[in-house]
């Protein structure tokens, strides 16, 4: 039988599960479909709602709209789904040296980073799982992390309570588009929208955006002596999961795009966090995901150069969860009313790739 929808969006990811949750308020026909996150990044990540580059100690891009957004968009979903996902918690930069500590003092002070951070240092010397070298910690404000699997999984119910979703694999190839719909088995739909995170590398619309994807690594251990106050950070995190569990991570490779764990960036986490704990663990999992990522460090959204009626909202990097609430809004504002996207952001940037 035809099922007629105004919007088709393939992948709920972060990038799906917003997109498609702001047009379904806004009383939009929306049909989902997703292979069950079989390639996610979301369901991988580690989910850190981060203002700062923790390293230079600068704001990220468009910081305190996004935290400002992030807030009311999170719980309204939390509330939707009768789940709990976010997760306040203070991230804490270690501080090893009196230069590191004359650079916090110093960034503290500069306008718009002293949102996020103050001068003051918290003495460290009570944890004793730390090593006496790391003797003071930077706060740094308004944190906190996204349980990705709880929010992945309850909005998933959400829709199939709805009716709204199909859990299977698109073959790209099996899309009929005319000027007018996009055919899918017996789905016609007005517009197409891709979600489907680094995938697109593959997607015949999509093949010609300048994806720049990373490999991630990331590993849940467990360990009594380690405690639960902040998520510690020092080139990796340890970032308390409840039931004495941690995520530790993440790494970057541009170069091995598969979705395998690899021994030697196992050995890169272990190294890292065995300089700054000096406590018993044991590792439990070792996971892998693919960021979106592309060439400028933007994400990539709008129409396809050609077709009007398919789009696509993907590049997330390695910030989906702390971008895309508010981002969807605005893709939201401009597919229903013409309004224009963040020039940083819009795909038509890239329009000169697309080879005709
Ligand atoms: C190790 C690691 C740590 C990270 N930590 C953080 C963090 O702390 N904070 C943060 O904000 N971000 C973090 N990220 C980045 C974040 O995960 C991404 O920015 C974001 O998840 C991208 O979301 P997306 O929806 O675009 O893609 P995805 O989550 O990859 O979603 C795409 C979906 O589409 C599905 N799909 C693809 N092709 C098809 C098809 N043909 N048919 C059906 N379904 C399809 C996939 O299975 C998937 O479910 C991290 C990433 C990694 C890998």
């Amino acid at each position: 039988m035809k099922h007629t929808v105004d919007f088709l969006i393939i992948g709920q990811g972060i990038a799906g599960t917003i997109l498609s949750y702001q047009l379904i308020n806004k009383g939009y026909k929306v049909k989902v479909m997703d292979d069950h996150h079989q390639t996610s990044s979301t369901l991988v990540a580690a989910g850190l709602i981060n203002p700062l580059v923790l390293k230079r100690l600068t704001k990220t891009w468009r910081a305190e709209e996004f935290i400002q957004f992030n807030k009311q968009f999170y719980s309204e979903l939390e509330k939707e789904t009768n789940a709990t996902f976010v997760i306040d918690k203070t991230i804490i930069k270690l501080i090893s040296s009196d230069n590191e500590r004359e650079f916090w003092k110093k960034r503290s002070k500069v306008e718009g980073v002293n949102n996020f951070i103050s001068e003051q240092l918290e003495d460290l010397k009570k944890y004793h799982f730390l090593h006496k070298n790391m003797f003071d910690g930077g706060l740094v404000k308004k944190t906190g992390w996204i349980d990705t699997k709880i929010l992945l999984e309850s909005y998933r119910m959400y829709l199939i309570n709805k009716g709204l979703i199909l859990t299977e694999k698109v073959d790209y190839c099996k899309l009929k588009t005319t000027d007018n719909e996009i055919i899918y088995q017996d789905i016609h739909a007005t517009n197409l929208i891709f979600c489907d995170g680094f995938q697109s590398a593959n997607n015949p619309y999509f093949d010609w955006i300048p994806l720049s994807s990373v490999k991630g690594e990331l590993l849940v251990i467990q360990s009594e002596q380690l405690k639960d106050d902040y998520i510690f950070n020092k080139k990796i995190f340890i970032l308390p999961i409840g039931d004495k569990k941690y995520k530790i991570g993440a790494t970057y490779n541009w170069k091995d795009l598969s979705l395998l764990p690899t021994e030697g960036k196992r050995e890169e986490l272990l190294n890292n966090l065995e300089e700054l704990i000096n406590c018993d663990y044991t590792v439990l999992e070792h996971t892998v995901g693919i960021r979106p990522a592309v060439k400028d460090r933007r994400p990539l959204i709008g129409t396809h150069p050609k077709h009007k009626n398919i789009h696509l909202f993907n590049g997330m990097g390695s910030r989906g969860l702390f971008m895309a609430p508010k981002l969807g809004e605005e893709f939201v504002n401009y597919l229903l009313e013409n309004k224009q996207m963040n020039s940083e952001v819009a795909l038509n940037r890239y329009y000169k790739d697309y080879l005709n």
